[in-house]
């Protein structure tokens, strides 16, 4: 086989504004930050990744033009000149010379495995293992911040049949107010929609207590990291107190973190993410772990844009265990796209891009259009 070299890697950062204002309890989007990574090669293949956070540093320890610098000052010159065919060997350099940045090493595994995927004509999927699935289930997240127009959005999504589960984001307001909110909307589709709740680790231990009785009295499916994620304790006692499913989220980010939780009894399900878990190659890890602990797993998002959401559903449609679906919804939260094919959803799922490596290009255009200046 004949040897393939990086050439170079290019970041470009992206704004892209979405649809209505997303309200988290850490902070209100208004538009969404991407780090696009385009890896070039020396027989002409790129590859490309994303790096993208929520509400810049109000998620976790990396910010979009932190991650630009990391990638342009010390990966890119690692990179350079290295084999491009074996991501698990350059994925091991970096870990060997760069800690953390678990976002950044996402996405530049993602451009790895693209390339490698278009190169031998098969998609990501197929490099780690091959798909279980050509779909994946998609949830849709109410977050307008104003209960009546979250019900409206709901009512018109089930109407068209988009989606057949949403998640409540909650935490912002105090906990009397949030759990009103939740119940009105879970009043308002139906005992046989889904609806789960983000709590977003707003809540101490002894307020979540409550806070979750009354939301499994309201019949609410699933509370999402409703404490700090440091307290893998405290989430261990809440999984075994209610009957309602616990899910770690933050708390489970590396998968040192999915297997001290998973011993602890830390949640019975994980919101699994490539950018938290630094790469595909390490949510196949976690899964594991949950699978021989008998956690449940749920298809989580950073609010990716199409890159990093396909990424994703290329690494999750390879687990038979993701009980929970996905919520790999972020490209329709953005007003317009950088890809040349946008994804398809509908009738309650993602439908999986087939083509070689992650299954989509670039629209250089567009990226030119909204690049930041
Ligand atoms: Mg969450």
């Amino acid at each position: 086989m004949r040897d393939v070299q990086i050439e170079r890697v290019e970041t470009i950062i992206v704004d892209l504004p979405t649809i209505r204002p997303h309200h988290l309890s850490m902070a209100v989007m208004r538009k969404q930050t991407m780090v696009i990574v385009r890896l070039f090669c020396s027989d002409g293949i790129e590859g490309i990744g994303e790096a993208t956070t929520i509400g810049g540093l109000s998620y976790g320890d990396e910010s979009p033009e932190g991650m630009k610098l990391t990638i342009d000052t010390y990966i890119a010159p690692l990179l350079q000149g290295k084999s491009a065919r074996s991501a698990n060997a350059l994925m091991s350099l970096l870990d060997h010379h760069i800690q953390g940045n678990y976002f950044v090493k996402s996405a530049i595994e993602t451009a790895l495995l693209d390339a490698q995927g278009k190169r031998i004509g098969v998609s990501v999927a197929h490099l780690l293992g091959g798909a279980v699935t050509k779909t994946l289930p998609v949830l849709w997240t109410l977050a307008s911040g104003d209960t009546t127009k979250d019900i409206e959005e709901a009512h018109a999504l089930l109407a068209d049949g988009r989606h057949k589960a949403f998640k409540l984001k909650i935490g912002r307001k105090p906990p009397k107010e949030d759990i009103a909110h939740v119940a009105a909307i879970k009043e308002a589709v139906g005992a046989d929609t889904v609806v789960t709740v983000d709590v977003n680790q707003a809540w101490s231990e002894s307020v979540a207590k409550q806070g979750i009785a009354q939301l499994q009295l309201a019949g609410i499916d699933l509370i999402e990291q409703p404490i700090h994620k440091t307290n893998f304790d405290g989430l261990a006692r809440l999984t075994r107190y209610f009957e309602v499913p616990i899910m770690a989220d933050e708390a489970v980010a590396t998968v040192s973190d999915a297997f001290k939780l998973a011993k602890v009894g830390g949640g019975s399900v994980f919101a699994l993410k490539i950018a938290k878990a630094g790469g595909l190659v390490n949510i196949q890890k976690q899964a594991a772990i949950a699978q021989g602990a008998g956690i449940s797993i749920y298809g989580g998002t950073m609010l990716e844009g199409t890159i990093g959401s396909v990424a994703s559903a290329q690494v999750f449609s390879t687990l038979p265990t993701l009980d929970w679906g996905t919520e790999l919804f972020g490209p329709l939260l953005l007003t317009d796209d950088i890809v040349k094919t946008r994804v398809r959803y509908g009738n309650g799922v993602m439908e999986i891009p087939q083509g070689p490596g992650l299954g989509i290009e670039l629209e250089l255009n567009q990226v030119e259009k909204y690049k930041r200046k």
